[in-house]
C-alpha cells in the first residue's frame, strides 16, 4: 500500500476524461517542504505564516522572516508558493506577538468575531509591513502569491494592496532584490459574507482560496474547536455547499482562479463533489495528496458535474451525504 501511494505521487493528477487538477500542499514551517515534495505537491496552496510566530518568545524580525520564507520558496524549486499573511486570533494564538499587538486577542469578548486575520494586520501597520517586506523579498527567489485571511470587504483588499505597493517601493529604494512584478494578491473566502459577495471581491482580488474550515464554522455558528458541538460541524450542510458553489461560479465569471484549502480539500469523500462544482485546484496537508489523486484518477469530470448538480438540488444534508457516498462507492 505504501509503495502504491509512493508510485502515485509521481503520476499526473488527471481525471479519466483528461482534466488536470492542481494538487498543492498546506505548509506551516520550512521543515514541511520536504514532506510536500515527497508527496508530489505541485506547489504550496497555503502557507500558514502564523506558525512562524508560534512556540517562541519573540517575533522574528524582517530578516529572519525573510530567511524562513526564502528557504521555503527555494525549497519548492520553482513551484508556486502561496504565502498567507498572519492569521492569529480566534483559535490561533501567538504569544510572541504580544509585544506588538498588546492585549491577547483571545481575551476579546468573542475572539472568533474580533480582531483576527487581516483585521489585525491592518490595525498594526508596522507588523503588517514588516511581514510584507519579508514576503516580497522572498518573492525574488521564486513564484510567490500573497494571500489575505479573513477578508470580509473589498475595502480591506484595497487597503492591503496599498500597503503592498508602499512596501515594494520602499524595498526598491533600499536597493534590495524584489521581483519585477508585484505578486498576485488573493483572498481567503472563509466568511459567509465574503462568499456571498464573491463577485465584488473578484473585482479587486487576483485569486480566491476557499477556507472551508472557517466558512463552515461561521455559516453554521459551530465553533470548530468545541467538542460539544462537533457533531453539528458539517461541511455537507447545503448552506456551506451553496456558498462554495456561489464562490466558484463568481470566480469563473470574472476569471479569478479558485482553490480550496480547508480540510475537505484533503478528504477524498469530497473530491468528486468539489470537482463537479468546478474546482480545479486543491491544497491540503501533504500526506493526503495521494489518496485524493487516486480519487481524481478514478473519476470523470463530466460524471462528477452531473452528480454535483443532483447533489446541489438537495436541501437535506443526510440525503446529500447518501448521494455522495453512492457516487464514491463506484469510484473505489
Ligand atoms: C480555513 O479556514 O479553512 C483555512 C484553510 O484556514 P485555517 O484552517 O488556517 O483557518
Ligand atoms: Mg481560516
Amino acid at each position: 500500500e505504501t509503495r502504491r501511494l509512493a508510485t502515485l505521487s509521481a503520476l499526473p493528477s488527471v481525471t479519466r476524461d483528461g482534466a488536470e487538477i492542481s494538487l498543492q500542499a498546506n505548509l506551516e514551517l520550512p521543515r514541511d517542504v520536504e514532506v510536500a515534495l515527497r508527496h508530489g505537491a505541485r506547489g504550496v496552496g497555503l502557507l500558514r505564516t502564523e506558525f512562524l510566530f508560534m512556540s517562541r518568545d519573540h517575533a522574528p524580525d524582517e530578516d529572519e522572516q525573510y530567511a524562513l520564507l526564502r528557504d521555503i520558496v527555494e525549497g519548492m524549486n520553482g513551484r508556486p508558493v502561496t504565502i498567507r499573511t498572519i492569521d492569529v486570533g480566534g483559535d490561533k494564538l501567538a504569544p510572541s506577538l504580544r509585544e506588538q499587538i498588546g492585549e491577547p486577542t483571545s481575551e476579546a469578548p468573542n475572539p472568533a468575531l474580533g480582531v483576527r486575520g487581516v483585521r489585525l494586520s491592518l490595525a498594526h501597520p508596522k507588523l503588517f509591513e514588516t511581514q510584507l517586506a519579508a514576503i516580497l523579498r522572498a518573492a525574488a527567489h521564486g513564484p510567490v502569491r500573497l494571500l489575505l485571511p479573513m477578508i470580509a470587504t473589498p475595502g480591506e483588499v484595497l487597503a492591503a494592496r496599498e500597503a503592498v505597493e508602499r512596501v515594494y517601493k520602499r524595498l526598491k529604494r533600499r536597493k534590495l532584490p524584489v521581483p519585477e512584478q508585484l505578486p498576485p494578491l488573493g483572498v481567503m473566502i472563509e466568511i459567509p459574507g465574503a462568499a456571498l459577495s464573491a463577485d465584488a471581491l473578484a473585482q479587486v482580488a487576483d485569486f480566491f482560496a476557499i477556507g472551508t474550515n472557517d466558512l463552515t464554522m461561521y455559516t453554521l455558528a459551530i465553533d470548530r474547536g468545541d467538542e460539544r458541538v462537533a457533531p453539528l460541524y458539517n461541511p455537507l450542510h447545503p448552506a456551506v455547499l451553496r456558498l462554495i458553489q456561489f464562490t466558484v461560479e463568481a470566480g469563473m465569471r470574472y476569471r479569478v482562479p479558485v482553490s480550496i484549502c480547508g480540510e475537505i480539500a484533503g478528504d477524498p469523500r469530497f473530491t468528486a463533489l468539489l470537482l463537479g462544482l468546478g474546482v480545479r485546484e486543491l491544497s491540503m496537508a501533504a500526506p493526503k495528496l495521494s489518496r485524493v489523486k487516486q480519487r481524481i484518477r478514478a473519476m470523470s469530470l463530466s460524471e462528477a458535474g452531473m452528480r454535483a448538480r443532483r447533489i446541489m438540488d438537495q436541501v437535506d444534508s443526510i440525503r446529500i451525504a447518501d448521494l455522495l457516498d453512492d457516487f464514491n462507492g463506484g469510484l473505489d
